[in-house]
């Protein structure tokens, strides 16, 4: 007969743990609900992947697992700006336009304060009360209180749902902090820029590093008494972009002007959108992009899985003040040291 401990083991070996067929169960149930569009399983869905439970992180992954292969057919595009220049207005703009072309659309931020604040500044619904009514729009907002390394992981995971439920086109808006610029512009096709003009910042914006990663630069409100003003900005920077080698052999970005609030210039931002994307896959630049930024991410993902892993380790910690106090009584360099260091989480 068998003791209590070798049934255990046997019924385990037969079948997954009752958790593991939880899993399993609700996975798919999310999946066939993402699938069709299902709005309330989408959320849910994108909740699981914010959470920091260990069981939700295992359900997380499962259900990315599966949902991959539906994903990667939107045009992911990426707004940026200081607060003020008209984000949201915009958005809610171009969201509009696109559901009018039948678009469905997904609006998703990346917010660097967020985690400081803990209060989100972006991709907040109430900024964007028309879009939130439109049927064919989901908005979320940007994660929180997490290190940038998590809530751009969940802004990538989201994309992929956002993808496999059906939208077509997804927004991605960030504030002009230089991290999470960079990170927003890595993981998107195309990279907008909104400017004002007459803020006497036309010539120094040029210079940082920002408006080398645009594909497009729109000057906002270019309406009323600075109407003037807006189409000089446009050609200030359109002539100082000719300075800047071009990011691909078969585009330079234009600069346009826009009024979000009187809804004009929307339509013509769409158009260069229209002919980046097709230029880019005619070109093959497409999926080349989209292999670079995986692989950016890949190593991303690497350093900081590395670096957690380091820094983690109990003997890490304590060697590391060791190695500190030889390097300042110049018994060992910085150099020796971090190879010491190092060899304690490598394989022997
Ligand atoms: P965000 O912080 O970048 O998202 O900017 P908002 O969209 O919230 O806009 C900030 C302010 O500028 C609001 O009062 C808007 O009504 C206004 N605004 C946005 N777009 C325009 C525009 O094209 N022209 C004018 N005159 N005002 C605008």
């Amino acid at each position: 007969m068998k003791n209590e401990a070798q049934k255990e083991e046997s019924v385990s070996k037969e079948s997954p743990s009752p958790t593991f067929e939880r899993i399993n169960r609700q996975t798919e149930t999310y999946m066939q609900g993402i699938l069709q569009g299902n709005i309330p399983d989408l959320s849910r869905a994108i909740t699981l992947i914010e959470s920091s439970h260990p069981k939700h992180k295992e359900q997380a992954r499962a259900l990315i697992h599966a949902l991959l292969p539906y994903s990667g057919k939107s045009i992911r595009i990426g707004i940026t700006g200081v607060p003020g220049v008209g984000k949201s207005t915009f958005i809610e703009r171009l969201g509009t336009l696109l559901t009018g072309k039948s678009h469905k659309v997904a609006v998703l931020a990346v917010d660097p304060s967020s985690s400081i604040s803990k209060g989100s500044i972006l991709g907040d619904k109430t900024r964007m009360p028309g879009l939130i009514r439109n049927p064919s729009v989901y908005v979320r907002p940007s994660p929180s209180g997490d290190n940038p390394g998590g809530v751009n992981r969940k802004t990538r995971e989201t994309i992929i749902l956002c993808e496999a439920a059906g939208y077509d086109v997804i927004l991605i808006e960030t504030v002009g902090v230089g991290q999470s610029e960079t990170a927003v512009h890595a993981m998107t096709d195309f990279f907008l820029l909104l400017k004002l003009a007459g803020a006497g910042d036309e010539l120094q914006g040029i210079k940082r590093g920002i408006v080398e990663m645009a594909d497009a630069i729109v000057i906002n409100k270019a309406d009323g008494d600075n109407l003037q003003a807006a189409r000089l900005a446009r050609s200030i920077f359109q002539q100082a972009l000719h300075v800047f080698p071009l990011k691909s052999a078969g585009w330079s970005p234009p600069v346009l002007t826009a009024s979000a609030m009187h809804n004009e210039g929307i339509e013509e931002v769409w158009q260069v959108i229209t002919d980046f994307v097709q230029k880019m896959k005619q070109s093959g630049e497409w999926d080349k992009k989209r292999m670079e930024q995986d692989t950016y991410w890949l190593h991303e993902n690497l350093r900081s899985m590395l670096w957690n892993r380091f820094y983690s380790h109990p003997e890490v910690k304590k060697e590391l003040e060791k190695q500190l106090e030889l390097i300042k009584n110049k018994k060992i360099t910085p150099y020796d040291a971090a190879d010491k260091l190092i060899g304690i989480i490598s394989e022997k």
